[in-house]
């Protein structure tokens, strides 16, 4: 089972809508008949709600109209809240655009990083608000609260299920670090990082260019050594793995084969986060996980913005995804932030994270142009989250595996 939403079996409830229609921002608010349901939230929407039938009670609305009602026969959903789930989930609310870069025939990382960093704040307008819209940011947690929505109903038409599932220990959220690794250069900085974190018992996870591993074996084996997970950061970085037919996706991921087993990985981080149904399809088959979804972003290379709306695992095209949730390390560092705006980003994110019990996913790129402008605030953070003694500290690797086996129960 690889459902997004938990079964209410045994519950009075009922889902009679469903219809199609255009796609629209709403704001669903559970009434205080739903105990346990989430304040009012926006929701990314492409759905008509069906008529409730006459004499029942309200116990939900959907900009003003009734969406969750109850009748003599129990709780019915006047929309499909499992297909609004996964819309969201799949980001359906985005209209991917290719970025050019993708489509020119020269390795971009031929340009070194400070002056790559120029280019895109003047490409991305940083500094200039990005475009009103879905999802919201720094958090926009849209499709957690329809699942809480619909653990409130399904609680209240007689179900009982525990959800979300509680984090091993009976801790309260989760605290993930990883890092992504383009470059030789940066595969030369990683062992001395990898050692800092493992001499304070952190356990990251390291995504590693296959050919730039090649080029290093050394240091792909000292960071496991040191206690970390390895995972596949594509076999080359020229972002255009997502674009591919899926033969030459295939093909290409086969050039990692050996790398991947000897190294034993089983997530994967496609470069600069671009994937697409067809390399999903295709890691299905060879990967445990992917962890490159945001729960939120703007500016983001594939629209102004995007995201998820998760803080926990979910499956997209039946491949276990586990969300990249704290502001990305390059995208603080274009908006012009310094070390105080980068600490207060993460730190903030990080608060609501534990007070929604999900994971915070740091990611840090290992690049010199980047590490430069972020290493203390990192340090700092992550000594935070390491302290938090509610928090699970886990690999996304660690995480995916509780989540298929807790979850994976049918
Ligand atoms: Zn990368």
């Amino acid at each position: 089972m690889t459902a997004n939403l938990p079964p209410a079996a045994g519950a009075r409830i009922e889902v009679r809508g469903g219809g199609d229609g255009a796609p629209r921002v709403a704001t669903l608010e559970p009434g205080p008949d739903l105990p346990g349901a989430p304040a009012p939230f926006a929701l990314w929407l492409d759905q008509e709600l069906s008529p409730p039938s006459p004499g029942s009670r309200t116990l939900a609305t959907l900009d003003g109209a009734p969406a969750i009602v109850e009748d003599e026969q129990g709780v019915v959903f006047l929309f499909d809240p499992a297909r609004a789930v996964d819309a969201l989930l799949h980001e359906r609310h985005v209209r991917p655009r290719r970025p050019l870069h993708t489509r020119v025939p020269l390795p971009y990382q031929l340009v070194p990083g400070g002056w790559r960093l120029r280019a895109f704040r003047l490409l991305a307008r940083a500094g200039s608000a990005p475009p009103p819209g879905f999802p919201d940011w720094p958090l926009d947690d849209a499709a957690d609260a329809l699942g809480a929505t619909w653990v409130a109903a399904s609680r209240r038409a007689g179900a009982t299920l525990e959800w979300p599932p509680a984090w091993p220990g009976g801790r309260g959220w989760v605290f993930v670090v990883s890092h992504d690794v383009d470059t030789v250069d940066g595969l030369r900085r990683a062992p001395a990082i990898a050692e800092w974190e493992a001499a304070r018992g952190i356990r990251a996870a390291w995504f590693v260019v296959g050919e730039v591993m090649r080029r290093d074996p050394g240091a792909a084996a000292a960071i496991r050594a040191a206690g970390h997970e390895l995972g596949l950061h594509g076999d080359r970085h020229d972002n255009r793995l997502g674009y591919a037919a899926a033969a030459a996706i295939a093909r290409r991921l086969d050039t990692c084969a050996d790398l991947v087993a000897d190294h034993a990985m089983t997530g994967f981080r496609a470069p600069s986060l671009l994937e697409s149904p067809a390399l999903r399809r295709e890691l299905r088959r060879r990967f445990a996980y992917a962890s490159q979804v945001p729960d939120t972003e703007v500016r983001s290379l594939l629209a102004p913005r995007r995201g998820c709306t998760t803080l926990r695992p979910f499956w997209r095209d039946g491949l276990l995804e586990v969300p990249l949730t704290l502001p990305l390390d390059d995208k603080l560092v274009l908006a012009g932030g310094g070390e105080r705006e980068i600490i207060a980003a993460w730190r903030g994110k990080l608060d609501a994270v534990r007070r929604r019990g999900g994971i915070g996913q740091l990611v840090v790129h290992n690049e010199a142009h980047l590490l430069a402008r972020c290493r203390a605030a990192f340090e700092r953070v992550v000594a935070d989250g390491h302290a938090d003694g509610g928090a699970w500290h886990a690999t996304p690797g660690e995480v995916a595996r509780f989540w298929d086996t807790t979850r994976n129960d049918g």
